[in-house]
């Protein structure tokens, strides 16, 4: 009794699944043959397509036999779920064949994206950029140099590094001459010293790289440069602009 039954449930368990494992991979050698030779038939000239008469898309053209290739070997699946992908410029009288395997191709990469391309403006932005760092934030003659000095000509625009409100714009007779400071709303502000004219008002609010005014020697100044702080918490709590900078993408050569 038990050896029959033992027997009878290997021979059922086992003949369909024999069934199924050798089903298997045959068809899909099978397929995969039909897909190397369609591939290799479309490499070599579309002929060989027609020939083995199951090719659903229609092959208009010669294009870029790879992408082509591609494409084909993705066709069953993607014309199905979505519609075919629509050559953007699709001018009746198409310039040269490079073109239009170009235009193809950026197609084919811009298709399955489904991110937007539109570039957010950097949140921060170097406010004098190709400037000659001469002084970095740190001890200087004693002092705590509490910023970082920008040389450029004098009059060169400067750049608000973030956006954010004015706060304070003039010369307050305390060294730093025609000054702006920008409240960025996030616990810091930014300070511009020694500028020669200012080109925004308190209550201003400014964007990322806006001028907010010209370089320039006013205040304690040895000669034109920005003089560029970060305040962190308050007014006067100034902090290395060097690694806040570089937190935030900009290098700076300190
Ligand atoms: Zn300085």
């Amino acid at each position: 009794m038990q050896e029959e039954d033992s027997t009878t449930q290997n021979d059922q368990r086992d003949d369909p699944r024999v069934i199924r494992h050798r089903a298997r991979p045959s068809r899909r050698i099978r397929l995969l043959v039909v897909g190397a030779v369609a591939v290799v038939g479309l490499g070599v000239a579309g002929v060989a397509v027609a020939a083995t008469g199951d090719e659903p898309a229609p092959t208009p053209v010669s294009v870029d036999a790879q992408a082509r290739a591609e494409a084909t070997a993705r066709a069953d699946r993607s014309a199905r779920e979505s519609p075919a992908p629509v050559t953007p410029s699709a001018s009746p009288a198409s310039p040269t064949p490079s073109a239009s395997a170009a235009a193809t191709a950026k197609a084919t990469t811009a298709a399955p994206k489904p991110k937007k391309t539109v570039k957010a403006k950097p949140a921060w932005v170097i406010p004098m950029k190709g400037a000659q760092i001469t002084s970095c934030f740190g001890q200087r003659w004693g002092t705590l140099h509490a910023g970082i000095d920008f040389a450029l000509p004098a009059g060169t625009p400067i750049h608000a590094a973030a956006a954010g409100t004015v706060v304070k714009a003039g010369d307050a007779g305390d060294g730093y001459g025609n000054s702006v400071f920008i409240d960025h709303g996030n616990g810091y502000l930014t300070h511009y010293a020694h500028q020669s004219r200012l080109a925004v008002a308190v209550g201003d609010k400014v964007s990322a790289g806006e001028v907010i005014g010209y370089e320039g020697s006013t205040g304690d100044s040895t000669g034109p440069h920005l003089h560029f702080e970060v305040h962190q918490g308050q007014m006067w709590n100034q902090i290395d602009p060097a690694p806040f900078l570089r937190a935030r993408g900009i290098d700076v050569a300190c």
